[in-house]
Parts: structure tokens; C-alpha cells; sequence
């Protein structure tokens, strides 16, 4: 495993729309460990294949729930109800605004060896999957933003 540098704002490639993986190779599940890695070296929670430099429907997930989600070809079937808080993004550093996202999703997709799988998320899982999703179509939470973003030090909460 090895970790992978962070595309940052500005990039173009973050604003472009990622393609369906159509099947799984060595090389992404080496994406996939290499994302991982690059999270938690990071302190995210959640990471997108654009992110690290490759227009590929792939995110990762980790929040401290228990489980290391991996989400190929996200689909976004439902959501519920809203939750209203802070949000930051690893290609946004230093950075942090306050977001309205769905509190409840149910996406679907297909894991590390393309079984399709059905999750159902809430609360920070559904705020994380959404941000995630966004980034496979080339949207950045920043044009989310609730009045300003704002500078904040800890990295604790990027996603
Ligand atoms: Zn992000």
C-alpha cells in the first residue's frame, strides 16, 4: 500500500464527471487499499477516487462505525429528512461550512469484488456518503455552503 497525494481545490480534475468502473482489476483494488491508506493518514472519513487523481466511480468510508465501507459505481436510490452541520473536505484544507444534507440514504452499489450491495446510512454515514457521491460528479460541498466557509485548524473533521 502506499498513500497517494490529495488533489486539492482548483484541480480540474475534481470538477469532472467519473466513469463506471465496469470491472474490478488488481490495479483499483490497489487503488482502493492505496485510498484507505490515504484517509486515515489524513484523518478523513471518507474518500474519492477524483481526489487522488482518478475519474473512477470509487469512494471509501470510514466513519468509525465499525465498518471500512467501499462504495464502486454509487447509486443514491433515497433519501429522508435533513440534518443541517459542519462539513470539510480533504481537497478543501484548512476549511469548513455548514452543510444541509438528506439524514437518511439508501444507496446502492457494488463492493471490492463488484457483488452489488445495498446500504442504508444516517446521520453522519448518510452526510459522509453524500459528500462521496458528490465527488464522483465532479461537486464540491463548497457550493453547498450555508453562508461562509470558515478557517479551521484541526483536521478532525474533513471528510
Ligand atoms: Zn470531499
Amino acid at each position: 500500500m502506499a498513500t497517494r497525494q490529495i488533489r486539492t481545490m482548483g484541480d480540474d480534475i475534481l470538477y469532472r464527471e467519473c466513469k463506471p468502473v465496469k470491472e474490478m482489476t488488481p490495479r483499483l483494488k490497489q487503488l482502493i487499499a492505496d485510498m484507505f491508506e490515504t484517509m486515515y493518514e489524513t484523518g478523513g472519513v471518507g474518500l474519492a477516487a477524483p481526489q487522488v487523481g482518478i475519474l473512477k466511480q470509487i469512494v471509501v468510508i470510514d466513519v468509525e462505525d465499525g465498518n471500512q465501507y467501499v462504495l464502486v459505481n454509487p447509486e443514491i436510490l433515497e433519501t429522508e429528512g435533513s440534518q443541517t452541520g459542519q462539513e470539510g473536505c480533504l481537497s478543501v484544507p484548512g476549511k469548513s461550512g455548514l452543510v444541509t444534507r438528506p439524514n437518511k440514504v439508501k444507496v446502492r452499489a457494488f463492493d471490492e469484488n463488484m457483488e452489488e450491495f445495498e446500504l442504508v446510512g444516517e446521520e453522519f454515514l448518510a452526510r459522509a456518503i453524500c459528500h462521496e457521491c458528490d465527488h464522483l460528479h465532479g461537486r464540491l460541498y463548497v457550493d453547498l455552503v450555508e453562508g461562509e466557509l470558515e478557517d479551521v485548524s484541526d483536521m478532525e473533521d474533513e471528510e
